[in-house]
């Protein structure tokens, strides 16, 4: 049976798709989500991917790398860690690269842990892509235009020319869902290995490209990714499949774009205030 290509995320599909704690849950079963990002350079980039990830749906978000200090200045409810990913304590899924700098070593240590993990920015072009197609648990690469043309070894404009070929091609080639940010994102499940399924469009076995309608060109403002990565996170912390939690985190990041935009600039911090509002109108219908 011919399977569409594409798909437009609706409203409903994203709302059964979000986690409602039971009565009976915990921190613990809701989710942990720790967050390897940030540096000395960049560490605001920690602290948006945090907020992200608070928003998210995790019962606890934990944080490990070198900007410590600024996350918990800013979210105290944070778990900070000055060891590595390795060694941080119960973690269900890790989002890894905003801001990472050069910093490969944690990287490695993220993809070698046995649960789901986002991997963003920095951390796509640190990722041995060796490291990426051994994992057994799933994985979400969010990369935007430039870093996608970056993973394929083609330029930026290749990319944007083919938007739909390059996500699947990712997908086929690092066996991992991928996330094509961008005015229209486009989210498609892990494909099935590289070359000629991938690239040929349907086969390719990560199932039709999920388009996302509600993002604004508002969010194309720095950090706004960031942000994007925490939610994307702890939306895998708290049990989604990689492609669930990818379409998902951009359908509310969108409209958390829109919502605080309202018509007007906006920066990425809030943007991750919006998204609860955006969860509610989601949830809500
Ligand atoms: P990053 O490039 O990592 O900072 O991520 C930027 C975020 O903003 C992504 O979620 C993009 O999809 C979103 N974004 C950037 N430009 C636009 C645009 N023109 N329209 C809608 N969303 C955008
Ligand atoms: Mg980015």
């Amino acid at each position: 049976p011919d399977e569409p290509e594409v798909e437009a995320l609706q409203h409903a599909d994203v709302a059964r798709l979000l986690p409602v704690p039971a009565a009976e849950s915990d921190k613990y079963r809701r989710g942990v989500v720790g967050i390897a990002a940030g540096s000395a350079r960049y560490p605001g980039a920690a602290v948006l991917a945090v907020a992200g990830a608070l928003r998210g749906g995790a019962g606890a978000v934990r944080y490990v790398g070198p900007a410590a200090q600024a996350v918990i200045a800013r979210f105290p409810e944070t778990l900070v860690s000055d060891r590595g990913p390795k060694h941080a304590g119960r973690v269900q899924a890790w989002v890894v690269g905003p801001g990472a700098g050069d910093d490969a070593a944690t990287v490695a240590e993220v993809l070698a842990a046995d649960v789901p993990v986002l991997i963003d920015a920095d951390g796509l072009r640190l990722a041995e892509a060796s490291a990426v197609r051994g994992r057994r648990a799933p994985t979400l690469m969010t990369p935007h235009a430039g870093e996608a043309a970056a993973l394929l070894g083609v330029e930026r404009g290749e990319v944007e020319g083919g938007r739909l070929d390059a996500v699947r091609e990712l997908a086929g080639r690092y066996g991992a869902a991928v996330l094509l940010k961008g005015s229209t994102t486009l989210v498609v499940g892990a494909g099935a290995g590289a070359g000629a399924g991938a690239r040929a469009g349907v086969g390719g076995g990560g199932g039709p490209v999920r388009v996302n309608p509600t993002g604004t060109s508002w969010l194309a403002t720095a950090g706004s990714g960031d942000v994007l990565s925490g939610l994307g996170g702890s939306l895998l912390a708290a049990g989604l499949s990689a492609v669930d939690a990818g379409s998902a985190a951009a359908y509310l990041h969108g409209l958390a774009g829109r919502f605080a935009a309202d018509g007007a600039p906006v920066g990425a911090r809030d943007v991750a205030e919006a998204v609860a509002g955006a969860w509610r109108s989601v949830v809500r219908g």
